[in-house]
């Protein structure tokens, strides 16, 4: 029995009716309905005679053994946003189930097979995104913070995390799981419009952008709109402006993919009737390359210095948050393009700017490729979130044949 694309797409329905509602899919994890899909799913994997394991940190793991212990992991998230749509995550779930089908159907393979369905990859009840599969690769540094954090009800997360069987001091002891993967591929919708724009079904991922997140502030003078002329003002907001628009240039410049962006500025006094003294400008910065990114960033110092003289105002820049650029590794890129070309004749090499599972696992030094299909307008996160259902079953077929092959270098 060969691979059936057109079962998945049925699947991937069924499951959004059996979890979603009239505002889309409701699979929040550590929840009754992501129990419900994880029974669900369970149900669906069965008839392969794959065994089923879920490890310390709540990972569902169904493992069809092969001639050998070293393993090729297919891995996607079932858990979804509130209101979220049907396809982010679960795809490459049910796309796995396809593909281990096929695979048992021909016998004993030659590396064991793993799917998994990483716990919790929203983080969308407790706000700690990845959870599952951070666990698994062993970078999960914040149990003392993940202690303390509670949901809109108030329940605290350890609670949470025990009435679904999992101990969060214990979560870290997934890392055995990973000992012994050979490679990981994770198929996701892309979340963006890139792939649209070209009018190409699906891409292959090189890996997940670094990101600089900084507050910039500017100090100026308050002083009266009436009173002060226009050459003796000290505006904060004036240089801020100026900054949020030489991101583009300084993008342009840097290129590669490179995106800036000023998220947000709070103006003090703040009333129409003062000069800006005060001005917090929230910037985003991300690279896939850690010194085009640290171009980036200089760049940008470099111009609100700039802008502080001409302004005549003082600026200050204090990070958030960073995190390095995650890459894919080179010939499992490979084997996806060509998989890609055979399937639907041209392939395209993008980034992925939000961070996947996929980033965690490659973090922890598996060799990692995931494949991105086109989404519709670009829109995820939202029961509007579609792809058209060639371009998914071209998907499966995609993974399928990057499975085959992986199986046969490896194996
Ligand atoms: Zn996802």
């Amino acid at each position: 029995m060969g691979l059936r694309p057109a079962r998945t797409v049925a699947e991937l329905e069924e499951l959004r009716d059996l979890t979603g509602d009239e505002n889309g899919a409701q699979r929040v994890a550590w929840t009754d309905t992501w129990e419900t899909a994880r029974d669900w799913l369970r149900g669906k994997v069965a008839e392969t005679g794959a065994a089923e394991q879920i490890d310390e940190a709540g990972n569902q793991w169904f493992t069809l053994p092969g001639a050998s212990e070293r393993a090729l992991l297919i891995g996607g998230h079932i858990d979804s946003v509130p209101n979220g749509g049907w396809l982010d995550g679960s795809l490459n779930v049910v796309a796995g189930v396809e593909v281990l089908r096929r695979i048992a159907a021909e016998g004993r393979p030659a590396l064991t097979v793993r799917l998994v369905n990483w716990a919790d990859e929203e983080g969308a009840r407790f706000g700690r995104s990845l959870f599952g599969s951070s666990a698994a690769a062993g970078s999960m540094a914040d149990q003392e913070e993940l202690r303390q954090r509670r949901d809109s009800d108030g329940v605290a997360l350890p609670d949470a995390l025990r009435e679904r069987g999992v101990d969060l001091d214990g979560a870290l002891e997934a890392r055995s799981q990973l000992a012994s993967a050979a490679a990981y591929l994770e198929l996701h919708i892309e979340q963006g419009p890139v792939l649209e724009a070209l009018d190409l079904p699906l891409g292959v991922v090189l890996g997940t952008f670094g990101v600089e997140r900084h507050q910039v502030t500017w100090k100026g003078q308050a002083a009266h709109a009436g009173s002060t002329p226009m050459d003796k003002r000290r505006d904060a907001l004036a240089a801020a402006a100026k900054l949020a628009l030489e991101i583009r240039p300084i993008a342009a410049e840097v290129g590669g993919g490179a995106v800036c962006t000023s998220g947000g500025v709070v103006c003090r006094p703040g009333i129409v009737t003062s000069v800006v003294e005060t001005a917090e400008q929230l910037l985003d910065q991300r690279h896939l390359d850690a010194g085009e990114l640290a171009r980036l960033l200089a760049l940008a110092k470099e111009a609100s210095k700039r802008f502080a003289r001409e302004e005549d105002v003082e600026v200050s820049w204090e990070r958030i948050w960073s995190i390095e650029p995650i890459l894919f590794d080179e010939g499992l890129v490979e084997l996806a393009d060509e998989s890609i070309r055979e399937v639907s004749g041209t392939s395209h090499r993008l980034p992925s700017g939000p961070l996947h599972d996929a980033a965690e696992v490659a973090r922890a030094g598996v060799p990692t490729v995931m494949l991105f299909v086109q989404s519709l307008r670009g829109l995820s996160h939202t029961r509007l979130e579609d792809t058209k259902k060639e371009h998914l079953e071209l998907s499966v077929q995609a993974l399928d044949t990057l499975a085959t092959k992986a199986l046969a270098q490896l194996g």
